[in-house]
């Protein structure tokens, strides 16, 4: 698909950006992070802030007019009051070793972009109740070309692969997916399993049970026969570890039927999962409709698979649904 021009300069500064974010956020973790709540929504941290000003700064400077969809917004940070503002500031200062003053962090949180093509898809930190258990977690930059996910970097600083842990990332669809050592080393190419029998499909869903449905996991696990294990992670390092073959399966039934999912928390995921030779679909198989704004309007749940056993997870989820 690589039909983007710009598309090489892009994944540079995605990824460099994604670095320093998660840098960024690996800084706010040591040091004890506070949970600021918003009203009706999940809960925030500084370093949701942090990192959306480190990745939209980047993203301001190299590419002003191309469109940006991103989780955060600068004003509850700001009705906080200063403190938690000046931390940010200095934070995002250190991991990009440029000055950011106060202007600079209001300016790169709310950087809308040009409306133009392509679209960033940012989650600065998905996952933020993870990050506050000592959990998984992601900074997550999809790239969308006309709604389609063009290329995709995740940051999972405590996700292991291999023997590496704090990993970076990267999918191109029909180029491959690569990673590499968050704190630096040579990138490795990166593939969905081979696994095609039932009985060592593993499976990965949400920890937070108010995203998604357990006991409908379950009934597929059971009625597909998947018998590798069963396992919960919380964020887009589901779509990590299906794209680098460390579990066969993600899926996301739907909490509720009016839930519409979040495109910052799939763009980035599933570019990686379909450029690592996975298959990505929602709950009844049909492809993910990036075309419809912050929310997936069109589609119901996700699911991510290594591809061989896409088909027996649909049919698997009908039967349970019918
Ligand atoms: P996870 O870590 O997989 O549980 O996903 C985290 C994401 O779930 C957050 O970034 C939210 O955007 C999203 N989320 C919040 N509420 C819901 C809900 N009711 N159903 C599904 N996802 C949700
Ligand atoms: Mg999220």
């Amino acid at each position: 698909m690589d039909t983007l021009p710009n598309l090489d300069a892009m994944l540079d500064t995605a990824r460099s950006a994604v670095r320093a974010a998660s840098a960024l956020c690996m800084l706010v973790a040591d040091s004890g992070p506070e949970r600021l709540e918003k009203a009706g929504r999940e809960p925030v941290t500084l370093a949701d802030y942090g990192s959306q000003a480190v990745i939209l700064g980047a993203v301001a400077a190299a590419f002003p007019d191309q469109g940006v969809l991103a989780e955060e917004g600068s004003a509850h940070l700001l009705a906080e009051g200063g403190a938690g503002s000046e931390t940010v500031a200095s934070l995002v200062a250190q991991v990009t070793g440029s000055p950011c003053g106060a202007n600079d962090l209001a300016d790169w949180i709310d950087h809308a972009g040009g409306g133009g093509q392509p679209v960033w898809a940012v989650d600065p930190l998905d996952g933020t109740k993870g990050f506050l258990r000592g959990d998984q977690f992601a900074v997550a930059v999809g790239l969308l070309d006309d709604g389609v996910p063009a290329a995709g970097v995740l940051g999972c600083p405590r996700l292991t692969i291999g023997d590496t842990t704090g990993v970076l990332l990267w999918g191109v669809p029909g180029r491959g997916a690569w990673m590499e050592p968050l704190a630096g080393g040579p990138a490795t190419p990166i593939s969905v399993s081979a696994v095609a029998e039932p009985a060592s499909v593993r499976v990965l869903g949400s920890v937070e049970i108010s995203h998604g449905d357990p006991a409908a996991i379950q009934r597929v696990v059971d009625l597909a026969g998947f018998g590798g294990g069963w396992v919960r992670i919380d964020s887009q390092a589901k779509y990590a570890a299906v794209g680098a073959g460390l579990a066969e399966v993600y899926l996301r039934p739907v909490s509720r039927p009016d839930w519409r999912e979040r495109v910052w928390d799939h763009a980035a995921g599933a570019a990686i999962v379909i450029a690592a030779g996975g298959t990505v679909t929602d709950l009844d198989g049909r492809n993910l409709d990036f075309t419809t704004g912050p929310t997936l309007e069109h589609n119901r749940g996700v699911v991510a698979t290594n591809g061989a056993i896409h088909e027996l997870v649909l049919g698997s989820l009908a039967d349970s649904e019918g």
